[in-house]
């Protein structure tokens, strides 16, 4: 329990500094410097302004200096962020494998927001994302590959980085091809590139099955939740840009999920 409290106080910093990476790297600003700001009034942010969630109740959700909203999405990262870590080490206590969901989690909510707000999909989280799932998938070996049954003399750890290799490259290689079809039937653009990077990092921390099952349920998952929305908000088929990416990080949230032994630890209780 100690354990889980200590990841959710690191989840709430980590989901402070999405907060940053997901308003400075869609407009190709360091998320090192400046320290943050108020976008309305540029004023720097003091440190007792800029504890996560706390700040933002104490500030009644407005900027201490301009009494400009800040955006409900500041704390909302923070605990989803905090939450997710809570409920992935409690199970798990700090180990590798939870890291590596910890890790997921966090890219997963970062570019769930900025498509959402900017439809873009940053490289710094994607094809970042995608190296780190292929070095983590040496260091804590998938349970199953497909790929030991063929390469039965084959270690673990290098079936683990086929694996990941696999699930980045088949995966995206499948969504970039769905693309290009749409791209020539329709005569117009349906997926970004930064989809097709998006679905390479899930594919190497979820291996192969779960990168094809993160693309099926994310695609039937955005078109119900998409056309619900373009009827309920009367936007136009033709022209409204589905943030794409922001349900494929809700399906790969929930597979990763279901596919760890935390599922089972929590089912067992
Ligand atoms: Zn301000």
């Amino acid at each position: 329990m100690l354990e889980a409290v200590l990841a959710l106080g690191a989840g709430l910093l980590v989901g402070s500094f999405l907060n940053v990476c997901i308003y400075r790297m869609p407009r190709d600003l360091s998320v090192v410097r400046p320290r943050s700001f108020c976008p309305a009034c540029n004023t720097p942010v003091a440190w007792y302004d800029n504890v996560p969630v706390i700040s933002y109740l104490a500030l009644g959700g407005r900027c201490r200096h301009c009494r400009a909203r800040i955006p409900v999405r500041y704390p909302a990262v923070e605990l989803l962020t905090g939450a997710a870590f809570f409920v992935i080490v409690l199970p798990l206590g700090f180990s590798l494998a939870a890291f590596k969901l910890c890790l997921f989690s966090a890219l997963l909510i970062g570019l769930a927001f900025c498509d959402l707000e900017q439809r873009i999909l940053p490289d710094q989280m994607t094809l970042g994302g995608a190296i780190a799932g292929v070095a983590l998938a040496a260091l804590e070996p998938f349970d199953f590959t497909l790929a030991q049954l063929f390469l039965s003399d084959w270690g673990p750890r290098s079936l683990s980085v086929l694996e990941a290799l696999l699930g980045a490259g088949f995966g995206a290689g499948l969504l970039w091809f769905t693309g290009a079809v749409y791209r020539r039937v329709r005569g117009r653009e349906g997926l970004g590139f930064g989809d097709v990077k998006m679905l390479a990092m899930i594919g190497a921390f979820l291996g192969l099955r779960g990168a094809l099952q993160t693309l099926i349920f994310g695609s039937v998952f955005g078109a119900v939740v998409g056309l619900i929305y373009i009827r309920a908000a009367r936007k136009d088929y033709a022209t409204y840009e589905l943030p794409f990416g922001t349900f494929l990080a809700l399906a790969a949230l929930l597979i990763a999920f279901l596919q760890s032994p935390a599922f089972l630890w929590y089912q067992g209780r």
